[in-house]
């Protein structure tokens, strides 16, 4: 491990010009400052330093939004605007975003701290990918017609409809991503959105508010309000003119969401933690894996719900992968984000930061060892070593729990059947790897993984066509893929006596 400040990129005009001004909520088509006058502040991860000052929106605010999202679908002009020109608008989005592509690459940056190289390759084009795949559907959403054997002639067909007002709260991790991923099916599909960004990184959700204003949306189409999940977020997960929630981040907080849907039965998906098996079987390729497994846990400071967290290696090659991991691991260098050298930026928060120096402490408190890394690194910023535990167990809260940070425990195993039941021992079901050329080994222990998503000989392959989702408490419904067009339209059954 290095720590890195050799060679800032320089921050872009029109990003120093957006966090220099306090930024408001978009409610309506129009940019308004929280109802009580409140703000709070958004920090660079990488100093501790406050970056820019935000509207604080509470429940008054997500009412005045869910309000103007209502009225934009209930009676707006979006009701009878043509799919085409929806997926136009969307593809828009797209555009316009691949445009301004280095001044979002710089913001998520600075505001969330993962290195803006990785920024530029993954956030902004995964997003641009996301809107325009999603665009290309809103002309593609179709029921069928259903041959039904009821007595008399009938005419029988599905409509699928817009599921109405969407309540989105998203997390820190991805958060341009997350936005744009939870936005374009929604809009493809011709619903209207209330977004809340996470407190930690609300800055490039209203960059790209700016540009939904620049695209033309209808007012009320997409309202943004920024605030905290306790207030603004509960508000909008409570509220009763709210008919979908879709939520990503922590399994706690995705059980609190659905006690707040109950009040109006909204319908709600959830995409929520992990505790990902990532499989080395001794017929491994080993110069493969051992990248695969270390990119499994340390990309984007391991703060992503699919990461490879228990990494369980055959007895024969344990040290070897175990070696060549933590070497992997202590050439990493560690930098802020906007460090054009960095390769691992700092956690998102404090709160972070404490949270998985908390786990690390656990871990040792149990008798797990670090062969590489283990502690904070540096006192500015919120920088965390990237870290290989190993005399680690089932039973210990490290292996047990997300962590959420750039810390992979290595377990040994020799017996396919205990290995597959220490695999699938988890309250979580997202993902799941599985390292051997054996195609017959391969598929048989795909099948019997308990994970929503399954990779064979690589790790972290997502598509913004290939459904994404968890078993078990890693949540409900699928993303991406077709199949989210289902989490924003409701089928409507039409029955017709024709003779
Ligand atoms: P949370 O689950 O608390 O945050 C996710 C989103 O939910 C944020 O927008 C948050 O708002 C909002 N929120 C929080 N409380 C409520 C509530 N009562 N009602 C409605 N919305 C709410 O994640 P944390 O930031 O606290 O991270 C904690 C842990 O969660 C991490 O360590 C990690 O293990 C896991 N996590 C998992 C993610 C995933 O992708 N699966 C992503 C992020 C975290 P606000 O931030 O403004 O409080």
């Amino acid at each position: 491990m290095a720590t890195v400040i050799q060679n800032m990129t320089p921050i872009a005009e029109p990003v120093s010009r957006f966090v220099a001004k306090t930024r408001s909520l978009l409610i309506n088509g129009k940019w308004v400052s929280a109802a009580s006058g409140k703000t709070f502040p958004t920090y660079n991860p990488a100093t501790g330093e406050i970056l820019a000052h935000v509207a604080e929106g509470d429940r008054e605010d997500i009412d005045r939004a869910v309000a103007a999202a209502r009225a934009a679908f209930d009676k707006g002009p979006w009701r009878h605007i043509t799919a085409s020109e929806r997926g136009r608008l969307v593809w828009k989005l797209g555009d316009l975003l691949e445009q301004h592509a280095e001044e979002f690459a710089q913001l998520e940056s600075l505001d969330q701290g993962k290195p803006v190289g990785l920024a530029r390759v993954v956030d902004v084009p995964v997003s641009v990918d996301q809107l325009r795949y999603y665009a290309g559907w809103a002309t593609k959403i179709e029921g069928n017609t259903i041959p039904i054997s009821a007595r008399g002639k009938f005419l029988a067909y599905t409509l699928r409809e817009p599921i109405g007002v969407v309540g989105q709260i998203i997390p820190w991790n991805f958060p341009l991503i997350m936005a744009t991923l939870k936005l374009a099916p929604a809009l493809a599909a011709g619903c209207t959105v209330v977004l809340k960004p996470a407190e930690q990184t609300p800055l490039t959700a209203l960059m790209l508010g700016e540009l939904i204003q620049e695209v033309g949306f209808p007012e009320g189409v997409v309202n943004i309000v920024t605030g905290y999940g306790e207030t603004a977020g509960a508000a909008l997960a409570a509220h009763p003119k709210v008919d979908k929630i879709a939520f990503t981040g922590s399994t706690e907080v995705g059980k609190l969401i659905v006690h707040a849907a109950a009040g109006n039965l909204k319908k709600v998906s959830l995409e929520l933690g992990g505790k990902s098996p990532n499989i080395v079987f001794d017929d491994a390729e080993i110069d493969s894996a051992i990248p695969g497994a270390a990119n499994a846990i340390f990309f984007n400071q391991g703060q992503v719900c699919c990461a490879g967290s228990r990494l369980y290696v055959a007895d024969k090659q344990f040290d070897r992968v175990v070696d060549g991991v933590s070497q992997l691991a202590s050439k990493i260098r560690i930098g802020p984000g906007m460090e054009t050298a960095s390769q691992m930026g700092p956690l998102v928060s404090e709160e972070q930061l404490n949270r998985v120096c908390g786990y690390l402490e656990s871990g040792f408190s149990e008798g797990a060892k670090a062969v590489v890394g283990g502690a904070r690194e540096g006192d500015r910023g919120y920088f965390v070593q990237p870290t290989v535990l190993v005399d680690t167990n089932e039973t210990m809260k490290v292996v047990r729990e997300e962590i959420f940070g750039p810390v992979v425990t290595v377990m040994p195993f020799s017996d396919l059947d205990d290995l597959v039941a220490k695999a699938n021992s988890t309250e979580y079901g997202l993902a799941a790897a599985v390292w051997t050329p054996d195609i017959k080994k391969a598929h048989r222990v795909a099948s019997e993984l308990r994970a929503g998503t399954v990779w064979l000989n690589c790790y972290g392959v997502l598509d913004s066509a290939m459904p994404f989702g968890g078993y078990k408490q890693s949540g409900w419904g699928r993303e991406m893929g077709h199949q989210m067009l289902d989490l924003y339209t409701e089928t409507k059954s039409v029955c017709a006596l024709i003779s």
